[in-house]
């Protein structure tokens, strides 16, 4: 006989981890399925993990959960080509019991969620790819089949949980390939070195992060951005672009990457560590407008398989445990209620995004993707400007700051003209407002 669960989740990101938990806690008969060797195998995160989303889900989680350090400072750098111009922002407010933000290792938190989805009664079965979806006559997905031998296996609701790539919804022709205008192609790697080196080097204690995102000239003129993150005894660095930019430039991602490293501001700071770990893989930054159909007859979709990723704030992690929560909610109601998972019962799915600030922040943002896609000088000639300027206006050489701003300002009106300005200033506003 062929066996059948409550819920069929596909994948162990956060997206999948959250929704399996989330079931299981309530009773449900779940079964979440990865392909990775073991949870965690697969995946690649920067990272920083929220904790407000997790707590919703997990409120106990900071008593084992392995996160390596808790944010305290928040840099943001726009690098010229041997200078930054940056703003920082540092509390004390963030040395609580409760801290709001965590520097992680991905395959360790991952290992965690599947250890916390066992103790609630998830069953997670990893080296276990699925294929496709079964759907009946009417178009109704009933379960999956696996890579495994005789591998189909039935659930009353699919929970897609599957990542960027969104495989399963692509080849049941739920969801188009994306452009790619709205995928970046990230690269990074992880650093070992002395923790007392990372403690001076960022001026912080032994539990305290610092985290630093950058933009600038080392995109090289693409669309994309680079971070450098301290965790527990090691560093990671990387940096992404779109991969339409990637497949016109000229230059390739790991040697962006080596850039950056060699960076006069950036290899101070990593001189000494080293590499442990490379790894490559996608984001989806199309925002609001590439976000696909959310759920169907039978089925939903979580995570970055529905596109949820806010580039602007570089959040991900926690839109997919958000969605990944919302979408487990929507089926415990229906369950207890005796309702069908319908597609006309799962919009209730949809309305939990739509009233949420998974909805709001990605409409919030809707230009932005296409606005920075379209208008380059935002990551060549503008960070060349102000880096320029910023250096003019702190060399102390007996040139009155009157003529200096002038100086400045002519600069800017030669790259850009006083239209282009204007204009530049407009498009900012509509990308962001
Ligand atoms: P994933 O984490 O991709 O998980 C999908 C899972 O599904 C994988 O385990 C995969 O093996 C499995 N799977 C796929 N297909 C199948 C199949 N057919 N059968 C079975 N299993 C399958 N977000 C942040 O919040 N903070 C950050 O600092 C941050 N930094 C990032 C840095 C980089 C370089 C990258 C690439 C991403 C970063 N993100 C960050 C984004 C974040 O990692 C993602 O938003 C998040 O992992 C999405 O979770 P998910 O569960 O939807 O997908």
């Amino acid at each position: 006989m062929v066996e059948k669960f409550d819920a069929i989740v596909i994948g162990a990101g956060p997206s999948g981890n959250a929704a399996t938990y989330t079931l299981a806690k309530q009773g449900l008969k779940v079964l979440q399925l990865e392909r990775g060797e073991y949870p965690g195998a697969k995946n690649v995160q920067g990272g920083i993990m929220y904790s407000h989303e997790l707590e919703k889900i997990i409120p106990d989680f900071r008593d084992d959960c392995p996160t390596e350090r808790h944010i305290i400072e928040q840099r943001v750098w726009l690098l010229g080509d041997d200078s930054y111009v940056g703003t920082n922002y540092r509390s004390e407010g963030f040395n609580t019991d409760a801290p709001n933000r965590y520097t992680i290792i991905r395959a360790n938190i991952d290992k965690w969620w599947a250890e916390r989805i066992r103790k609630v009664g998830g069953l997670q079965i990893c080296e276990t790819t699925v294929t496709e979806l079964i759907r009946d006559a009417s178009g109704r997905v009933t379960g999956v089949r696996t890579d495994r031998e005789g591998g189909e296996i039935h659930a009353d609701v699919v929970i897609m949980a599957d990542g960027v790539n969104a495989l399963l919804a692509k080849r049941a022709g739920m969801q188009a390939e994306a452009a790619p205008e709205n995928v970046a192609l990230a690269v990074k790697e992880i650093l070992f070195i002395d923790p007392e080196l990372i403690q001076q080097r960022f001026g912080i204690k032994e539990e305290e992060g610092v985290v630093i995102e950058i933009m600038g000239k080392v995109t090289k003129g693409m669309v994309g951005t680079a971070f450098l993150y301290t965790n527990k005894e090691s560093l990671t660095i990387g940096i992404g672009c779109l991969i339409s930019d990637f497949k016109t430039g000229s230059c390739p991602p790991y040697r962006m990457l080596e850039d950056l490293k060699n960076h006069p501001v950036i290899k101070p700071l990593i001189e000494g560590a080293e590499m442990k770990e490379y790894a490559a893989h996608m984001i989806p930054e199309g925002g609001y407008k590439a976000v696909p159909q959310l759920y169907g007859d039978g089925w939903m979709v979580v995570g970055d398989a529905a596109h949820f990723n806010n580039a602007a704030h570089r959040e991900g992690s926690n839109l997919a445990m958000a969605s990944g929560r919302m979408a487990a909610e929507t089926v415990i109601g229906l369950h207890q209620a005796g309702r069908p998972y319908s597609a006309a019962n799962l919009a209730a799915y949809k309305k939990k995004l739509d009233d949420s600030f998974i909805m709001k922040d990605l409409k919030k943002y809707r230009e932005l993707p296409g606005i920075m896609h379209g208008n380059k000088q935002f990551f060549g000639a503008y960070p060349d400007e102000i880096t320029a300027a910023a250096h003019n206006w702190f060399t102390v050489d007996s040139v009155d700051k009157k003529s200096k701003e002038k100086e400045i300002m002519k600069s800017f009106i030669k790259r850009r003209s006083v239209m282009g300005l204007v204009g530049d200033a407009i498009k900012l506003v509509r990308a962001v407002r």
